[in-house]
């Protein structure tokens, strides 16, 4: 059953590959892609391997000199086209993608807003990639920097924002004169096989923009190894992340990686009660949890422990869960039986190890599969599983600090430092707090604060590289030193 739409042909089970949407599936049978709230069949899509990769980047690379030809202004006016028609269609895309990833209608248009918002952004930066001129220490020579696009870039995205991962890389890298060839997570293939359709509707290029749905390992192989892609642009795990990584040293591709989080969400006893519970509802649910920045763990300091425990825990029990086309629903189904198998585990492991139930705890009673209650538990301690591993789900686990110190001692105490929250109402340990945490994104009273003009990106484990802002787009550029001599 596949999503009604005004326009049923943004909706591809075809891949992308120079201008051509073809069925190739090298890597075997079609891939099956469900609605994660009902189970249901929506289509399939292509099973790409080796082969149409290599055939991708053939087209990208043959398309790249001309696009890196055009001026910045004529790419820009592709992009804000590009824009443009995601604005115009704004309700099928959302559609398709709480489909294919179960969000709330409501949240997927925010998703396909920022899409939109990522693309008009790269559209007006990339006409001011400014280049240097440098005060020379010879009389007879002139030293001029320039920036250029780094060629055919591979990207590979996650199931969790099926869009705007792309409209992170896609416009940072087409603004920047690249080509691109976009590999989507095999669950919501349908996000990104639309973005196909927009690209060309914008006028740009056949192969500047490839996309592939397929076979992970296989794809992400060719990708890493060919020499022909001169960057990899990745979100999504950890461990996926530093495989990639290690495939693309071999020919010393660029690499930015935007990777997972056990982002700390940091109550103090002065912070603003009602603006805390407020940032953490947003910070710990949006996406049912799944979200690379969303809290893994909530410190709260003692004198405001019970008062946060249980605001939280009611606000948590009065969470709509359902089905993400339902009217008022705020909690779609998790992705797949996996993602649910893994809060149940975190759950357990927490409950055994004298973790205090608040509210929730299972799978959604009325509605079964992949739908889990949204779950407070407290008295969470640094032995359980969650005080280490991104639970990527609808799980808060409350640990409890006495000071200022243990609180940042808790919360940098791990591997990765994408993501991490604080509240209070005191200005010196505002400052002094942020300047502590080792964390790429810091919200000072504030639980949701990504955009496109911050940029996006991790420190340690989480990642190499920033997403959106002016910054964004310098992932994608080399800088080339001219030294102009015998003056
Ligand atoms: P998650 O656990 O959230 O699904 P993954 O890192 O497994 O995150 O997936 C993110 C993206 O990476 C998806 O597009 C997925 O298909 C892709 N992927 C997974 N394994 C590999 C791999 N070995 N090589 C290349 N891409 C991969």
């Amino acid at each position: 059953t596949e999503p009604q739409l005004k326009r049923p042909d943004l909706f591809r089970s075809a891949i992308l590959i120079g201008g051509e949407w073809v069925k190739d599936s090298s890597a075997g049978e079609p891939i099956a892609v469900v609605d994660p709230a009902t189970g249901r069949l929506l289509g399939t899509v292509p099973n790409a391997g080796r082969a149409e990769t290599a055939r991708a980047i053939e087209a990208a690379d043959a398309a790249f000199p001309a696009w890196r030809e055009k001026t910045a202004a004529e790419r820009a006016d592709h992009l804000r086209r590009l824009a443009q028609l995601i604005t115009d269609n704004k309700e099928d895309l959302a559609r398709i993608l709480t489909a294919e990833q179960g969000k709330p209608l409501a949240e997927a248009r925010g998703e396909v807003g920022m899409s939109a918002a990522y693309v008009q952004w790269f559209a007006e930066e990339g006409r001011r990639i400014y280049g240097d001129v440098i005060p020379s220490p010879w009389q007879n020579r002139r030293i001029l920097i320039t920036k250029d696009p780094v060629g055919v870039v591979g990207a590979i995205t996650p199931w969790n924002f099926p869009s705007s991962m792309i409209a992170r890389k896609l416009g940072a890298a087409l603004a920047a004169g690249c080509t691109i060839v976009i590999k989507p997570a095999s669950q919501t293939p349908y996000s990104a096989l639309a973005w196909g359709v927009l690209c060309e509707e914008a006028g740009i290029p056949a192969g500047v923009v490839n996309i592939l749905t397929g076979a992970a390992r296989q794809i992400g192989a060719e990708l890493t190894s060919n020499p022909l892609v001169k960057k990899i642009t990745f979100t999504g795990s950890t461990e996926v992340g530093k495989q990639l990584a290690e495939q693309a040293a071999r020919t010393m591709k660029k690499v930015s990686m935007e990777l997972g989080g056990n982002a700390p969400f940091i109550v103090f006893d002065d912070a603003d009660l009602d603006r805390a519970v407020e940032g953490a509802m947003v910070a710990k649910y949006r996406n049912a949890g799944q979200t690379c920045v969303c809290t893994n763990r909530f410190l709260v300091q003692e004198g405001i422990y019970d008062a946060f425990a249980e605001r939280l825990a009611r606000a948590s029990a009065a969470m709509k869960v359902g089905n993400g086309f339902e009217e008022g629903v705020v909690q779609g189904p998790l992705i797949d039986e996996r993602a649910v198998a893994k809060v149940e585990e975190h759950i357990a492991d927490a409950l055994a190890k004298g973790g205090r139930l608040l509210t929730g705890g299972r799978r959604h009673q009325g509605l079964g599969g992949n739908f889990f209650e949204p779950t407070v538990i407290a008295d969470a301690t640094p032995a359980m599983a969650v005080a280490r591993e991104e639970t990527f789900g609808p799980l808060a686990p409350l640990f409890r600090f006495r000071d200022e110190a243990e609180a940042v001692r808790l919360a940098n105490d791990t591997e990765y430092g994408l993501a991490c929250y604080f509240y209070t109402r005191d200005l010196g340990r505002a400052f002094r707090v942020s300047e502590a945490l080792e964390y790429g994104l810091v919200g000072i009273n504030e639980g949701l604060i990504t955009t496109e003009v911050a940029p996006f990106g991790g420190v340690k484990e989480s990642g190499v590289g920033r997403e959106g802002s002016k910054y964004g787009i310098d992932d994608y550029l080399n800088i080339k030193y001219v030294c102009v001599g015998g003056l």
